[in-house]
């Protein structure tokens, strides 16, 4: 195959390993995905991707698909666990314009742009060595690059990088879970002491529902008193569609790349899911990917500092949203409510621009063949 860069190998096909395939091929590498499940798919409930995460899926060639679920603008209120408004904004005004879809929906969007010969599902990677290497219990193949997208419990960090620590678990719990009918009123996010409730508009008339509490409380029951759309919206839930986690986080190493192996996504850096950005890092990671390789030591300087930085804001971020004590979240609540809605909305707008949403894609050149969605 002529103008080829090299030969890829992916291993993990969820959002990370998709989107790192799709941004890859668009750079002339020559890729194989390996999925250990039979056939793409996502478990679960919904998925919200702002500004940089559509950047990113631009840059991929899959914005527009994924953009025609960017949700309508509409109030969203920010409420203490007894009700009070403590923000009362418009969606826009937390996130920019956001796309809220299903997770099945998104991994098929992504799947459709990396031909089927490019996928070798069904093939779970058991080995991985640092000279390009990946084994599987059929063959081993050598490829000039292997990029580790197998998630939180990565086989690849685990081999490749026994240096960066285990799998943090932080003993917290998190509800999600889609309703087939439009998000009643009023939407945005609960935030308590020991636990958070949001209720988030849908793409397609859905509304998503998500919940997330400190160790200890292992039940919906605990919002049962919580304001209003909350026990209507749990009641409307078929438990067979909610997905409970116990949230797990790991330590950004130091670099990610070792050798001819490189992370991204999860395996690199998964974090709790108080910014919901664990995906658009993801998606990131592979825009990045694509137009420094093979540089990967240009890869891990271009993306450690970031996804370091909201694996931390992640991590800290919950202690706002649920402190784990009721004298400290009534401080939050008395401080928020002493801020004039204006400023605490222009206050959440421009951090957010600035530390999460305003992302700058690399302009660096790329080794891109025929491309014409990376720069
Ligand atoms: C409660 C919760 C809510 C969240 N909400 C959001 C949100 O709203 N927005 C957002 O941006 N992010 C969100 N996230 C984060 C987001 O879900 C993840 O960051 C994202 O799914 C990571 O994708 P990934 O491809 O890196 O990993 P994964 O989705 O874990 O995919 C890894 C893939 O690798 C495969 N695999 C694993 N091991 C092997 C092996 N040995 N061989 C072959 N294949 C293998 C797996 O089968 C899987 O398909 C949330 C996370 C949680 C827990």
């Amino acid at each position: 195959m002529g103008g080829v860069v090299g030969r890829a190998g992916i291993i993990g096909g969820g959002i990370g390993g998709l989107s790192t395939a799709i941004g890859l091929r668009a750079a002339g590498w020559d890729v194989t995905v390996y999925e250990q499940a039979a056939r793409f798919g996502e478990v679960g409930a919904g998925i919200t991707l702002a500004a940089n995460a559509l950047t990113a899926l631009d840059l991929l060639g899959v914005g527009e698909r994924v953009r025609a679920s960017v949700i309508a603008d509409r109030r969203a209120l920010s409420r203490a666990q007894h009700g009070r408004v403590l923000v009362d904004a418009q969606v826009t005004d937390f996130f920019g314009p956001i796309a809220v879809l299903h997770r099945a929906d998104l991994i098929a969007i992504l799947a459709a742009a990396v031909p089927a010969e490019c996928v070798r599902s069904g093939n779970r990677v058991i080995g991985v060595h640092a000279d390009g290497r990946i084994e599987t219990e059929s063959d081993t193949v050598q490829y000039d690059l292997v990029v580790g997208a197998d998630g939180v419990n990565s086989v690849v960090r685990q081999r490749l990088w026994p240096q960066a620590g285990p799998v943090r678990r932080t003993g917290m719990t998190a509800w999600r879970w889609v309703l087939d009918t439009p998000a009643p009123d009023p939407v945005g996010v609960i935030l308590g002491s020991h636990a958070e409730f949001g209720v988030v508009p849908m793409a397609g008339e859905r509304t998503y529902v998500f919940a997330a509490a400190r160790p200890g409380i292992s039940s919906l029951e605990h919002f049962a008193d919580w304001p209003d759309p909350v026990a209507q919206v749990i009641a409307a839930a078929d438990p067979s569609r909610i997905v409970t986690d116990e949230l797990l986080e790991i330590p950004v190493p130091r670099r990610l790349w070792n050798d001819r192996v490189v992370l991204v996504g999860d395996a690199a850096h998964a974090m709790r899911p108080t910014l919901g950005q664990g995906a658009g890092m993801a998606l990131e990671d592979a825009v990045t990917l694509a137009a420094c390789a093979p540089d990967l030591a240009a890869y891990s300087a271009a993306r450690r500092p970031r996804v370091a930085r909201m694996s931390l804001l992640s991590r800290h971020g919950m202690r706002f949203s649920s402190p784990g004590s009721g004298l400290l979240a009534a401080v939050r609540d008395a401080a928020l409510m002493a801020t004039p809605n204006g400023v605490a909305i222009r206050m959440f707008r421009s951090n957010n621009k600035r530390t999460v949403h305003g992302w700058q894609p690399p302009t660096g050149p790329s080794s891109t063949a025929d491309s014409n969605v990376l720069p």
